[in-house]
């Protein structure tokens, strides 16, 4: 009798997945309850991720050979960030991986002059923009949309507000050139949106094309850096969510996304929504779907990726805000001690912590409320959030 194949015999899939953050990290949460494998290319063992899956390697994600061992006899490769070389990905795909999403995907969320280029192209509306190469390509973009204040971008590696300037003169473009030079990455220049409010659609999507739309949030940002999500966005008509929602869809299928795909809106004072970037992993946005929602992006990235039916991602309460906990006051101590005052006051409260080193604004964590109450579930979240953090350290309640 000839050997069993190991892989008609053992049916679990093993998942490669490319950067150990906390994204990661809620994967192989998710993970756990499918009883799926992930392997882990991370880039320190103490890396938020590599702390909670044993199948870890410390390697370079820019390193075809890494890549290679990592996802080898791997059912599929996905990812924690978008950082990885597009010409690597297509190495991986000739050799048959199946990366989810794939290299042509994802480099619309690796470059943002592609992809604002690709929205043209499907009439996806956006940002007016265009790429400028110097302080008087600046000048001429600002005078055909009206005058500064215009918004620069690196078109690649920005994460966070980092690599985003609002610049009200051709001197302050001058930040952007010199780190566009340093990074070796060109600069988009778009028209500053006088938005409303920032929204976000989330679409999983799999490789045979089914989709689930989760409903649109609106994500509150501080400082580049999101801060709060209210589930679904309040006061929003079921007409924009509905348009918001079909636009991730067709991004989603135009696209061939697979896994979640998160659209960054703008909601306009006149009522429109433009696209303003791309995530193709599970997203800040979508966390409130981890207790909010029937299932969880992590858990849905998970089966779109691996080509399985995927699951509702309808809310379970009217209304669930999540809040980040960001590393706050150097006094404010562990975050483990936040735990007595904030689970005694609020039990139907949910704690992420994602096991990383607490510095100043760096995310640590976030908190869930859910309930049929906005204001209360709102109040409730942001204050174990700012518990955390360290800034109510004299509050009782
Ligand atoms: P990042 O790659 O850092 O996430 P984004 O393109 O999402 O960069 O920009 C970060 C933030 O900057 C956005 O969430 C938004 O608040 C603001 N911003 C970006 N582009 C524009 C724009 N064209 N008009 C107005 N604000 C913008």
């Amino acid at each position: 009798m000839t050997e069993p194949d190991r892989h008609v015999t053992d049916a679990t899939p093993l998942l490669a997945v490319v950067g150990g953050g906390q994204l990661a990290r809620m994967m192989q949460q998710a993970a756990v309850s499918l009883g799926v494998r992930l392997r882990l290319l991370a880039e320190s063992p103490q890396d938020s991720a590599a702390q909670v899956v044993p199948d870890v390697a410390v390697g370079d994600y820019r390193d075809l050979h890494t890549l290679r061992s990592v996802t080898k006899d791997c059912a599929a490769l996905t990812f924690d960030h978008e950082h990885v070389p597009t010409e690597h990905l297509q190495a991986l795909v000739e050799d048959q991986v199946a990366c989810r999403p794939g290299p042509q995907a994802l480099v619309h969320a690796q470059d943002k002059a592609v992809m604002r280029a690709r929205m043209h192209e499907l009439g996806v509306p956006g940002p007016r923009h265009a790429l400028v190469h110097d302080a008087a390509g600046v000048a001429a973009f600002a005078d055909g949309v009206g005058g500064f204040p215009v918004v620069l971008k690196t078109t690649r590696g920005g994460y966070d507000g980092k690599g985003v300037w609002l610049v009200g003169s051709v001197e302050e473009s001058r930040a952007a050139f010199e780190a566009a030079a340093t990074a070796d990455v060109a600069i988009l220049a778009e028209e500053k949106v006088d938005f409303r409010r920032e929204l976000a659609a989330l679409v999983a999507r799999s490789p045979s094309g089914q989709a689930a739309a989760y409903p649109v949030v609106e994500s509150v940002q501080v400082g580049g850096v999101c801060a709060e999500v209210v589930a679904p966005a309040p006061g929003l008509s079921e007409a924009l969510a509905t348009r918001a929602q079909r636009i991730a869809l067709q991004i989603a299928g135009a696209l061939d996304v697979t896994g979640i795909l998160a659209v960054e809106m703008f909601e306009t004072h006149d009522g429109l929504v433009l696209v303003n970037e791309l995530a193709m992993r599970p997203h800040n946005t979508g966390h409130w779907s981890m207790d909010g929602a029937v299932t969880g992006q992590f858990e849905n990235h998970l089966r779109a990726v691996l080509d399985l039916p995927l699951g509702s991602p309808q809310a379970r309460e009217p209304w669930t805000v999540m809040v980040n906990i960001l590393g706050g006051q150097p006094e404010a101590g562990p975050l483990y001690d936040g735990f007595p005052h904030v689970f005694a006051r609020d039990p139907g409260l949910k704690v992420h912590l994602y096991g990383k080193q607490v510095r100043p604004g760096r995310k640590v964590g976030h908190v869930t409320a859910y309930g049929d109450d906005l204001e209360e579930v709102r109040d409730r979240a942001r204050h174990a959030a700012a518990w955390f953090r360290g800034d109510l350290g004299d509050e009782s309640e």
